[in-house]
């Protein structure tokens, strides 16, 4: 039995990695899910799922939370705060972490995982943009296995040869063809992009997601993200990855060798797959996912992508070849300005011109022989700045 936390369990992820732990209750066994303030949500996938802690990070939910499970026999202990957050990431009874907390929040308690040892289940890219060093590092030094729930990332996982992190060259990769949907505005006349609703950028064409990440993927950063995590994760720089703009979502992304040969993973645009692929590694187990059908499919296109149209892609391969800060300086602008245009005080172009504003504003800085604080002071003076041209647009 694998004791398993779920970071961010009320989640698009969250939700969807409880689906799969609950098809297999011979194999793994909740001890901890968390959220962030959604406390009827979390209340009742406790009573479902029969954690030993719950961990509300705000505290007036917590309280909440206590209220709603007062009759429940063998209730979670409750824990809030980040320190909860970190307390439930390195418990002895726990295996496998799920990180699917959204934005660099994710941070402190992924990082608790991967010193802990535990097998990190990556689903919060943000963490490796503000932190791939750090990250890595921490969980080579403890043995923590790193698996990408990205499906991109678990797809290029599933076509690399085990020893991959021997480095790519040596086990014949030429490159990693990172595939993107384009998201809802790939044909879109440019000059409408500035009438995009909040509604409109979160209805993704072929996935359904928390609507950060959707955002994202209409603007393309998640893909710009999704480069520097690929950089990451397996070891390589942005000359050896190419974004590959695939609208049906089927290819998952592809590796590229030597010899010719392109593998890739397909399925369908469910996160069940790379979630349950993560969790039964290196079997296979049930996820629950519809068996894909080529003959409904019937065609695969792809396109280059068009960093014109997507300013936020190239801000992104601007930064993740400036590396040291610059990646975390990125994120956390991209955060805030989201953040500003779900709550409509700035339009849709705007997401990139406050990107790009503050990566103007602050001079990237060294992160050699940093640790996490830096690190978190980078990420707040960038959110200061970015604040900052949010109010000057709006
Ligand atoms: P979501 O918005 O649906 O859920 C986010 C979760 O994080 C919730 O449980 C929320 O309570 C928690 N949370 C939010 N802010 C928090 C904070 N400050 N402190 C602690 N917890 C907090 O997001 P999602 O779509 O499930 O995405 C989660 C992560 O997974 C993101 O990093 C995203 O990029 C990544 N991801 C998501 C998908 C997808 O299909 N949804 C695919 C690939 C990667
Ligand atoms: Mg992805």
């Amino acid at each position: 039995m694998i004791g398993v936390t779920v970071l961010g369990a009320t989640g698009s992820i969250g939700v969807s990695t409880l689906d799969v732990l609950a098809r297999h209750p011979d194999r793994f066994r909740a001890v901890a899910l968390t959220a962030n303030t959604d406390a009827e949500r979390l209340a009742a996938q406790c009573r479902q799922h029969r954690p030993q802690y719950a961990v509300m990070v705000d505290p007036t939910a917590a309280r909440r939370l206590g209220e709603l499970l007062a009759d429940m026999p063998d209730r979670p202990e409750i824990l809030t705060g980040v320190e909860g957050l970190e307390q439930v990431s390195a418990l002895p009874e726990v295996g496998y972490v799920m990180a699917a907390i959204v934005g660099a929040a994710g941070l402190r308690p992924t990082l608790a995982a991967a010193r802990a040892g535990k097998r990190v289940l990556l689903a919060n890219k943000e963490s490796l943009v503000v932190a791939g060093a750090l990250l890595m590092q921490a969980a080579a030094d403890s043995g923590a296995e790193l698996l990408p729930i990205d499906s991109e990332h678990n797809a290029i996982f599933q076509c690399l040869p085990p020893n991959f992190s021997d480095g790519l060259d040596r086990v014949g990769v030429r490159r990693i063809l990172l595939t993107a949907s384009g998201g809802p505005f790939r044909d879109w006349p440019l000059d409408r992009l500035s009438s995009v609703t909040p509604e409109q950028a979160c209805a993704h064409p072929t996935w359904d997601m928390g609507r950060k990440i959707s955002v994202d993927s209409a603007t393309m950063m998640n893909k710009g993200l999704e480069v520097i995590e690929a950089c990451w994760l397996f070891g390589t720089d942005t000359d050896h990855v190419q974004v590959v703009v695939h609208p049906q979502s089927v290819i998952h992304s592809l590796v590229q060798y030597e010899d010719g040969s392109v593998l890739a993973q397909l399925g369908n645009p469910d996160m069940r797959t790379p979630i349950a692929h993560a969790m039964g590694w290196p079997e296979r187990i049930d996820s629950g996912v519809t068996p894909l059908d080529l003959f409904a499919v019937a065609r695969l296109d792809f396109q280059e992508p068009d960093f014109a149209r997507f300013p936020c892609l190239r801000l992104a391969f601007e930064s993740a070849r400036a590396g040291g800060t610059a990646p975390a300086v990125l994120n956390a602008a991209n955060e805030i300005a989201v953040a500003a245009f779900l709550d409509r005080r700035i339009d849709f172009p705007g997401i990139a011109a406050v990107v790009e504003g503050t990566l103007e504003a602050l001079p990237r800085e060294s992160v050699a022989g940093q640790g996490l604080e830096f690190l978190l002071d980078v990420d707040r003076r960038a959110r200061e700045q970015a604040e900052h041209l949010v109010l000057v647009r709006g």
